[in-house]
């Protein structure tokens, strides 16, 4: 049952939101043990109670999850990182805001890579996430928490980031739908930032719909986001019916490596079936860009975190050690408060923006980003939509990628898109290896609705 079904049965008088929550809660008295989707909990009773003066509003009181690096009033928000371990903010932001004003409920705060640097949960300071096709395999990353809440049954549907795929990815690897909104579209006002010119709110869900339902009710202009777009709400869920009849597919050969192996190369031949099947085009089309886009990204998003990351500073917040010297106090709080992973990121960031090398690294990163961006352009020229698999591998063991470059690659079809500012969206495209592999359609810049259109057509096939 996804939320828009909830919503309805609701409505009708099947069950209750009281009932409602009661069987998530049993759900996660059932697998949170295993699963660890979640870093803090509201308390169902409260749920209820409160739930009952939504009934007359779009969600009817129902929870939603909500990753754990998005403000929220009521609830700690820890980024996975020890430095906020005890951190409560005194505002919600923009998303929570707006879903709160629609009648949504916050259920709790999900497990991420500690600052959502990271592809698989594995890197949270406060223990990883399992998924729960199989609890022996990560659940994807950064919001691994939001789409293994939504996979066990843990959450109708949850709030992600993605920076660089951290929506898409995890809702691959979990068997779940991931939007990333167009950069701009939804205000990432009380969004902890990661990198700043990358980092979107986008939901996971188990069905199209949904996605669909939460974007309209988040996304619009906020003025609290200078980045923020001067677009208005819009409701997509008239955008999904009407098929994908006469539009055009491009298939980007970069996207199908023969190193994929041949399953996941016949599951994306299935695809293009189906796509066909429902009167749509395949073409296929290149994009000899995308090889660049890792380092890129590693670039510019570390660069970025290197800035965003200094306010960490021991002064406020929550660790804090001591030195003789301010700059002792500091560099002691930061040693002890940061991950290794998030050291890497603000080293090589730093490094990257450092005098001498700024041009050579940065500057060169942000020229290429250009390029990345007007390659899409011109392919969206040709096509209407571009579709691959989301990431390369079904999910993977705990430990699997110790090797951070090992671990970068999972991105590889997420990051393009990212640095282009575009829409993209996951669903569940079949099984690898009996694990859920991940169907990834892009559209054009606030082309959210076409994508969203597809992506509805193709979920009605792929069932
Ligand atoms: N996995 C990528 C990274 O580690 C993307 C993370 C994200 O989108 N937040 O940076």
């Amino acid at each position: 049952m996804d939320l828009w079904e909830a919503r309805e049965r609701i409505s009708r008088g099947d069950f209750s939101l009281g009932e409602l929550i009661d069987s998530l809660w049993a759900s996660i008295e059932a697998r949170e043990g295993e699963v660890h989707a979640f870093l803090s909990l509201a308390d169902p009773r409260e749920l209820k109670r409160k739930g009952d003066e939504l009934s007359e509003k779009t969600l009817r009181g129902i929870p939603i999850a909500v990753k754990d690096n998005i403000s929220t009033v009521g609830f700690p928000t820890t980024c996975g990182s020890k430095f906020l371990a005890r951190f409560e903010p005194v505002f919600d932001a923009t998303a929570v805001e707006r879903l709160k004003a629609a009648g949504a409920q916050v259920q709790g705060k999900t497990n991420l890579d500690e600052f959502a640097m990271g592809s698989s949960t594995e890197h949270s300071a406060f223990g990883p996430t399992r998924n729960p096709h199989d609890p022996e395999r990560v659940p994807g990353g950064s919001s691994g928490g939001s789409a293994a809440a939504v996979a066990a049954g843990e959450a109708l549907v949850a709030l992600g980031s993605d920076t660089g795929g951290s929506v898409r990815q995890p809702a691959a690897l979990c068997g779940a739908v991931g939007l990333r909104p167009t950069y701009g579209l939804v205000s990432r006002w009380g969004l902890v930032a990661f990198a700043s010119s990358l980092d979107q709110i986008g939901p996971i869900t188990r069905s199209v719909r949904d996605c669909a339902l939460i974007l309209s009710l988040i996304a619009g202009h906020d003025p609290r986001d200078s980045t923020s777009l001067p677009v208005k709400p819009r409701n997509y869920i008239q955008d999904l019916e009407g098929g994908i009849e006469g539009w055009k597919f491009g298939l980007p050969r970069e996207y199908v490596p023969r190193e994929l192996g041949p399953e996941v190369l016949s599951l994306v031949d299935r695809w293009s079936a189906l796509i066909e099947e429902l009167g749509g085009r395949v073409v296929e089309i290149s994009l000899p860009l995308t090889e660049y886009a890792l380092p890129v990204y590693y670039l510019i998003a570390s660069a970025e975190a290197s800035a965003n990351l200094a306010r960490f500073d021991g002064v406020r917040y929550t660790v804090s050690a001591s030195g003789e010297t301010v700059r002792e106090m500091i560099a002691a709080s930061r040693t002890l408060g940061f991950g290794r992973e998030v050291k890497r990121r603000i080293m090589l960031g730093t490094f990257a923006l450092s005098a001498g090398y700024y041009d050579r690294y940065y500057g060169k990163a942000q020229r290429v980003r250009t390029l990345i961006g007007r390659e899409f352009a011109e392919a969206f020229g040709e096509v209407d939509l571009i579709f691959g698999p989301t990431s390369p591998t079904p999910a993977f063991r705990f430990g699997e990628k110790e090797d951070p470059i090992a671990m970068y690659l999972s991105d590889i079809f997420t990051l393009p898109s990212a640095l282009a500012g575009l829409p993209a969206i996951s669903i569940p495209g079949g099984k690898i290896e009996g694990l859920p592999f991940g169907l990834q359609l892009i559209a054009p810049r606030l082309e959210e609705g076409k994508l969203l259109r597809a992506a509805y057509a193709l979920e009605q096939v792929l069932a």
